[in-house]
């Protein structure tokens, strides 16, 4: 078969790619690019994606073709050069290279990155003319006004804001290169701060290690922090972490005055308990990970379902012994006997004993089934989300710790923009054409509902300030069971100068001194 790229014919590969990879055909023809004058936004921006992709998977092949072409060379070189070593005949090695040139690898090569320079101007023109028509689309339904999505009384756009959220995510990411440039590039008057940087990489060493099938540095992490977590306070490090990102962050210190005779507030003790529980939890996680990691480990059957020890261990501690990737003929020559596993097992869940009774049975269950552990009722336990799942978990209890947000900010920003934007378009352009409520823009701003994936908890907004809960603002529930924000109810009370207070969103008059506080 053969693909149009920009108006000329390509022909595929002769070479085989190896790896399988077929080539996206790249649309569209000259003919179509005439035609799509009224395709509507996400068409325009998916026209974009779709080159975008094209380009990525013409770099992967070009890749791999060059290096097969170099890798063939090299082979071919040496064996001449071996074959030079063995016999005193240069004419066949001469031979040998010659024929290595008149095959004119660099054919190929040209050929492969003539096919990615045509994706990636391909890419460059969709862009150029996508986008400016999907701006203008955009446009044409009002939201490129950004005033339209001002909340009102909300905070003011500010740039360093929304570059230091993207530092952050990068660092969270791992890109620390990247981080580095766009922090350096923009001149950001106040940097992300270095012990930022520091917990980020140490996350990523964790979690490259959980990758690899490690659960070593998450595992000594987890008893680090819950060793922290008994002796100091848990808000402490919190505070110390920026607070401009994300919830959690910035425990402010008890305002209630009421602090208990170690110094910490009820609130303070239950969070810390919270957070110990939470570490305990990860920790036992993770030591059910290598035990079912032993177990297969200690079958040694060739298709195991969970790969094994990828990366070698670098690091010793002192539980060493049980993290060593299994010698078959070494110290526990009865394989097959679960050796490990139930010394495992012996030395690491009976701290778990009482309150993980009902997991550690299960694990224990799971050794009589071991040889078939795909049918049996255990093969839950084995499925490869389960390190994918205890990596998240992971991930969350490090940032907590930490004072960040649970999950990157800008990820969820952009998520969320995703569901509200095409909404908010939509709304604009109704209100537009019915030219409805056109003074009371304030009041129109739609709710959007983001779905369970987007609800956190930990937040409320309140339905008149339209202001976040804070500890000093926390929400308040009225005896009809509607809920306020503090600062709201008092402005409605000192308005009233009365001890009732009338909810805004029922008819029921509720009296101050029964309105409680919520406390998540
Ligand atoms: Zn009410």
């Amino acid at each position: 078969c053969f693909w149009q790229v920009g108006g000329t014919v390509l022909r595929p590969q002769a070479q085989p790619t190896g790896s399988g990879a077929t080539r996206r055909p790249v649309e569209p023809g000259p003919s179509e690019t005439m035609s799509g004058s009224n395709r509507s936004p996400e068409e325009l921006l998916k026209q974009i994606r779709d080159a975008c992709d094209s380009v990525a998977e013409t770099q992967e092949t070009t890749y791999e073709t060059g290096l097969k072409v170099v890798q063939s060379m090299i082979n071919r070189l040496e064996k001449a050069k071996r074959k030079l070593a063995k016999s005193d005949s240069y004419a066949i090695s001469l031979k040998a290279c010659t024929a290595i040139i008149n095959e004119k690898p660099h054919t190929t090569l040209s050929r492969e990155f003539k096919e990615l320079h045509n994706s990636v101007l391909h890419m460059g023109k969709t862009i150029d003319r996508n986008l400016t028509r999907a701006a203008s689309a955009f446009e044409d339904a009002n939201i490129a006004d950004p005033t339209a999505f001002t909340p009102p009384a909300g905070p003011a756009f500010a740039p360093e804001e929304l570059s230091k959220v993207i530092v952050h995510s990068l660092m969270r990411r791992g890109r620390f290169e990247v981080a580095d440039t766009v922090t350096r590039e923009l001149k950001l008057t106040s940097p992300v701060p270095a012990s930022t940087r520091k917990a980020f990489e140490e996350m990523h060493v964790c979690c490259r290690a959980l990758e690899a099938r490690d659960v070593r540095p998450a595992l000594r992490w987890a008893e680090e922090q819950e060793r922290g977590a008994a002796q100091e306070s848990g808000s402490s490090k919190a505070e110390k972490a920026s607070s401009w990102v994300g919830l959690g962050g910035g425990k402010k210190s008890a305002t209630n005055g009421s602090s208990s005779p170690e110094g910490l507030s009820p609130e303070h003790k239950a969070w810390n308990v919270h957070i110990k529980s939470q570490l305990r939890d990860l920790r036992f996680q993770l030591l059910k990970l290598r035990y079912l990691q032993l177990i297969q480990e200690d079958i040694i059957q060739p298709a195991a379902a969970v790969p094994v020890g990828k990366k070698p261990l670098s690091q010793q501690d002192n539980n060493g012994e049980y993290f060593q990737k299994q010698q078959p003929s070494a110290k526990h020559q009865r394989v097959g006997q679960f050796v490990r596993p139930i010394e495992f097992a012996r030395s690491k869940f009976a701290e778990f004993a009482g309150e993980r009774q009902r997991d550690i049975e299960r694990l224990a269950g799971a050794l009589l089934f071991a040889k078939d552990l795909m049918n049996s009722p255990y093969r839950d336990m084995y499925s490869q989300g389960t390190w994918q799942d205890v990596k998240i978990r992971f991930e969350a209890a490090f940032c907590r710790s930490h004072g960040f947000a649970g999950r990157d900010p800008l990820v969820v920003a952009l998520l969320a923009s995703n569901v509200a934007l095409p909404k908010r378009a939509k709304y604009a352009a109704v209100m537009r054409t019915g030219k409805l409520l056109l003074d009371e823009k304030e009041s129109a701003v739609p709710e959007v509902n983001l779905g369970k994936e987007m609800q956190f908890h930990s937040t409320f907004v309140c339905p008149i300030s339209k202001a976040q809960s804070t500890r000093d603002n926390p929400p308040m529930l009225l005896t009809c069971g509607h809920v306020i924000s503090q600062d709201a109810l008092l402005k409605i009370t000192r308005v009233r100068r009365s001890n009732k207070v009338k909810c805004p969103t029922c008819p029921v008059e509720s009296i101050t001194s029964s309105v409680t506080p919520i406390k998540f």
